[in-house]
């Protein structure tokens, strides 16, 4: 059931050292419900002077001594399937907050914590099996190397997923040993309140974890340039990332991962299944309402299936169900807020304007709320607007292509790499993707399918470092190497 869509709202002040207090500020900023464009409450809003707090609070929990560092390892990997636990316990009840502060179907928000809780389950796992290597060094000397965690953590996380990108961060971080102060997006501040209140309830010691809402420039620009910060890890547009790069150079040179746009190509080559091909190219770009950093943004399909496959695209966009996230059956609710909803319709008239053929959609939804139509374009050249510009909207561009090599070569032609798909049945055409593509995901004959076990980032300007798998854990972790002098090597 998708619920009343009248969710309690439980927390809404800032969580520091297991507590939640107003800012110094005294300060509180309203968050709004998309379907509605109506207040739904204010939550505190913190800035530098909470900030600090936060770091100082995290700061303290990382000392050497700590309960949090002499906690077994194994012990650290308990607690965090303790906090999936308390997920799962209330997944209903985050499903329907999450869709309140954010828009997306009730079942979009079930889907998204499903993979919450395994992400957390996965990296829980991965506590008590982080060690370092023994090296066979020249000379009369033992070398051992240690693997510690990377110290205070900033995360600062968007607003499309709003508890997936908060257990991104929070899961490498924890099972590392690191402390976080996690800065959630100012559009959707409430599931991550509740998350951390489920970090207290499952015992984590105060400090490991803080949340602290508020916006990009104040708050956000405090944890990126803070001095006492190890580590900044964010999630949300190139612009952005930008920034916060610079503000980790000229602050303390602190860590930095980024996971930022994208523009990524989906193959359809002739040889598929057109329905099956339209399907996938349909949740390429649909899922989530477009707003998704990996989402199939430029469909090419191959010459001798283009007009069939257009045909088949329209079909799949004219049957999507737009309207109120909290009704049965409904596959795409609005936008999260007013900027992206204009920024989506500006570049849907760039499309017009330009020459591309609107095939269906190209409109708002309705008359009240962010809702977009479902919109196709077809004939998109490569020099469009909407061809090269992230659009993070319900709105497929479909090109025309003639052979690989020429595909590649357009496919390439961007400065994003964050992912890439092809659908075929020619084992040696996917292959030859799959190698040329310069995109950190490549899905053949599927899309989307990012799972915790495997990496996720970006080449290009679509990032820096990995989150997911093995590898994230290295983004939280320092080496160190303690070489030990021998009386006599034996
Ligand atoms: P979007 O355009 O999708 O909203 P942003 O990159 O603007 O993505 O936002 C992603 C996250 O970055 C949000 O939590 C936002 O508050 C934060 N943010 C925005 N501007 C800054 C900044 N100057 N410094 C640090 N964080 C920022």
């Amino acid at each position: 059931m998708p619920g009343n869509g009248n969710p309690e709202i439980k927390y809404t002040k800032l969580f520091i050292n297991n507590e939640f207090v107003d800012a110094v500020s005294k300060k509180k900023f309203p968050t709004l419900n998309p379907a509605t464009a109506e207040k739904i409450v204010e939550v505190a809003e913190a800035d530098k002077a909470d900030v600090d707090i936060a770091v100082a609070a995290a700061r303290k929990a990382f000392a050497i001594g700590s309960p949090w560092r002499t906690l077994d390892a194994s012990a650290r990997g308990k607690l965090m399937q303790k906090f999936a636990d308390l997920v799962e316990r209330d997944r209903a009840y985050l499903s329907e907050l999450e869709s309140l502060d954010n828009g997306k179907p009730v079942g979009d928000s079930d889907f998204d914590i499903g993979c919450a809780i395994d992400t957390i389950r996965y990296f829980a796992g991965w506590a008590d099996k982080i060690h370092g290597e023994t090296i066979p060094v020249d000379g009369n000397f033992m070398t051992i190397t240690r693997k510690e965690p990377v110290g205070v953590v900033g995360s600062i996380i968007p607003w499309n997923y709003p508890i997936l990108m908060a257990v991104w961060k929070l899961g490498p971080a924890l099972t590392s040993g690191c402390t976080i102060v996690l800065k959630p997006a100012e559009q959707t501040p409430l599931t991550a309140l509740y998350l951390a209140s489920l970090i207290k309830e499952a015992g984590f010691p105060a400090g490991v974890v803080n949340v602290v809402p508020g916006y990009g420039p104040t708050a956000g620009a405090a944890l990126s340039n803070h001095l006492d910060v190890d580590k900044v890890a964010f999630t949300g547009s190139t612009d952005v990332g930008r920034l916060i790069m610079g503000a980790a150079a000229s602050s303390n040179l602190k860590r930095v991962t980024l996971e930022l746009g994208g523009k990524s190509p989906l193959v359809v080559c002739a040889d598929a299944d057109i329905a099956e091909a339209a399907e996938i190219a349909h949740g390429a770009i649909f899922n989530n309402h477009g707003q998704n950093c990996c989402a199939g943004s430029r469909t090419f399909v191959e010459a001798g299936i283009y007009e069939k496959f257009v045909a088949k695209a329209k079909e799949l966009a004219d049957a999507r169900k737009v309207g109120d996230p909290f009704q049965e059956g409904i596959q795409q609710g609005p936008q999260v807020d007013e900027d992206q909803f204009k920024k989506i319709l500006e570049l849907v008239d760039s499309g017009k304007q330009q020459g591309a053929r609107l095939v269906t959609g190209g409109n708002r939804f309705g008359t009240k709320g962010y809702f977009v139509q479902p919109t196709v374009f077809a004939d998109v050249k490569d020099d469009m607007r909407i061809a090269k510009e992230e659009i993070f909207g319900p709105v497929q561009s479909i090109f025309k292509f003639d052979n690989m090599d020429e595909v590649i070569v357009r496919a390439n032609a961007t400065t994003y790499g964050l992912a890439a798909g092809i659908i075929t049945n020619d084992i040696n055409k996917a292959l030859q993707f799959a190698q040329s593509v310069q995109a950190g995901s490549v899905w053949v004959n599927c899309y989307d399918a990012v799972l915790p076990q495997t990496p996720f980032g970006g080449y290009k300007q679509s990032g820096q470092g990995r989150e997911l798998g093995k590898e994230a854990l290295h983004e939280y972790l320092e080496t160190k190497t303690i070489t030990i002098g021998l009386k006599q090597k034996i």
